[in-house]
């Protein structure tokens, strides 16, 4: 017999929605989703960022409310970025055990030990330069970089940080924070390394957030170029050898093939994906003229990521799923 139509008909399993419900092969949860936050000042209101709607630059102060909310909104992970007040040519409050960073883990902690705390470890956003680690030339160097880059990471432990998450790229960057967190007592701490970081423009809104665009040139002589997929493994296998415990890939929602590659290739690892700034702005731009269901395009395209082989999905829809109840 010849298993076809007639015989077969894979409309059979649309009808009933239990039966949908029964056999569908990806889902989303809440504990997958990561809430980035940013930090920056000590007192004050929230500042709204324009082009990110529904997120703020959030100072000290007002840190214990929002991490209240988080908290009784169910949501179990952030990803802090920080502002500092000061910024110099090596970001010194980055590893500063006073920097804005530090001070934001601390009042975090003082409001629940529940949350799981990751924080961005880069210079970008510390550097009066804007570029992701100490310059020579106009260029960053890599190898000096290095050695501050270690230093961050342990901070941020030494702070209560329970994950770092490198973000910049830096050639070396997994085995030398390794090295410096070990050193100093924090073997247990994991390492999230953005092991595929492309040099995006749907970085844009987040630049404005954290302040850490490049005063001068880009990030093209370490970030990805945007139209390679299996140097994308190259990157993954330094990372895995070095000792990442989770990998990331960065764009999400436009480098779906990337996300699937890197999971078939390291399909025992930990993978996280990031829904930056400006995939995250394009469905909010769409829902607000009325061209897209917000909740609807939100959901599908970060089901999309978690269908490609993303395990969790760094977003900043996190709350709206939460407070709206989406993934119900
Ligand atoms: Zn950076």
């Amino acid at each position: 017999m010849n298993a076809t139509f007639p015989f077969i008909r894979l409309r059979r399993l649309r009808y009933h929605p239990l039966v949908r419900q029964l056999i569908r092969e990806t889902d989303l949860h809440l504990k997958d989703l990561i809430l980035p936050l940013f930090i920056k000042g000590r007192t004050g209101e929230p500042k709204a960022v324009a082009s990110m709607p529904g997120h703020h630059q959030i100072p000290l102060s007002a840190l214990p409310q929002e991490i209240e909310e988080i908290a009784r909104l169910g949501i179990s992970s952030v990803l802090l970025f920080g502002v500092p007040e000061h910024k110099d040519a090596l970001g010194s409050d980055s590893y500063s055990d006073t920097g804005i960073i530090q001070e934001a883990i601390r009042v975090i902690r003082s409001v629940t030990s529940q949350l799981l705390i990751i924080t961005d470890v880069c210079f970008c956003e510390y550097t009066d330069h804007g570029h992701c680690g100490i310059l020579t030339n106009k260029d960053v160097d890599n190898d000096k970089t290095l050695e501050l880059l270690a230093r961050q990471a342990a901070s941020h432990a030494k702070a209560g940080a329970d994950v770092v998450a490198p973000s910049g790229m830096i050639d070396g960057a997994v085995q030398a924070i390794r090295a410096g967190l070990d050193g100093s007592g924090f073997s247990h701490i994991p390492i999230m390394s953005y092991s595929i970081k492309y040099q995006s423009c749907l970085y844009g809104p987040f630049r404005a957030a954290t302040e850490g665009a490049p005063a001068f040139g880009d990030r093209s002589s370490h970030q990805m170029d945007t139209a390679n997929a299996r140097e994308a493994l190259r990157e993954a296998e330094h990372d895995v050898n070095e000792g990442a415990d989770m990998l990331m890939v960065k764009p999400a929602h436009t480098y779906l093939d990337v996300i699937y590659r890197v999971k078939q290739a390291y399909p025992h690892l930990p993978l996280g994906a990031y829904h930056p700034s400006g995939e995250f702005c394009m469905i909010k731009a769409a829902a607000e003229k009325g061209w897209l269901d917000e909740k609807k395009a939100a959901m599908e395209i970060l089901r999309s990521i978690r269908r490609a082989g993303a395990d969790f999905i760094i977003t900043y829809y996190t709350k709206e799923i939460a407070a709206g109840k989406w993934l119900e």
